[in-house]
């Protein structure tokens, strides 16, 4: 079986960027594709950073079982597929799960063997002058989810670990000793 590890942390707050340097690093981490029913953002591509699903088939796949969490975040719904975790089932790999705090929750009773690292930003208005500088939101979006980053935040004591996202390099080498931690883990 292979390493699962979750990922939360507000919106705005560079889980995605870490992610991305940690695999450049470390290659056999996979990143765990979601669906999601919201609309793609620019540059954004089906089957590679989401599945996105209409709200019926989303519906249906949750009815079938298809999900191991699935949580609604700012009027959309977003979903871990039980076959991303299936495919990779080697005891040398890590899969990512970049998903937000209920889904998180669900993971954690579903499968609390999996590491559970919470990335915080160095403080709420470094989150905004994210999300605006992201250019990717309406006004409206960034309220929705600066409301639920507050929640989030709140959550952080929830989580085994906590990385603070000030310097990304730092933030990087952080979660990079906590995977290789739990590679080691599976060797001895
Ligand atoms: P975004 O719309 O910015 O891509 O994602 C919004 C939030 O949904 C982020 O906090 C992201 O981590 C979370 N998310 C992405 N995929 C999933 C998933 O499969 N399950 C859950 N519970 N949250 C997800």
């Amino acid at each position: 079986m292979a390493h699962v590890i979750v990922i939360t942390g507000p919106s705005g707050v560079g889980k995605g960027t870490v992610i991305r340097l940690l695999r450049e690093r470390v290659p056999s981490v996979r990143l765990s594709i979601s669906a999601t029913t919201r609309a793609p953002r620019p540059g954004e591509r089906d089957g590679i950073d989401y599945h996105f699903l209409a709200t019926d088939d989303f519906d249906q796949m949750i009815a079938d079982g298809a999900f191991v969490e699935h949580a609604r975040y700012a009027g959309q719904q977003y979903g871990t597929l039980r076959s991303e975790l299936e495919e990779g089932d080697d005891d040398g790999d890590v899969i990512v799960l970049e998903i937000e705090l209920q889904g998180a929750r669900q993971i954690r009773e579903s499968m609390p063997a999996a590491l559970q690292v919470f990335i915080a930003p160095p403080s709420f208005e470094t989150l905004r002058e994210r999300l605006v500088g992201r250019g990717t939101d309406s006004a409206q979006t960034i309220d929705e989810r600066l409301t639920v980053a507050r929640e989030e935040l709140d959550a952080q004591g929830e989580f085994s670990e906590v990385i603070v996202n000030d310097r990304l390099g730092d933030a990087v080498d952080a979660l990079e000793l906590l995977v290789q931690g739990q590679l080691r883990g599976a060797v001895d």
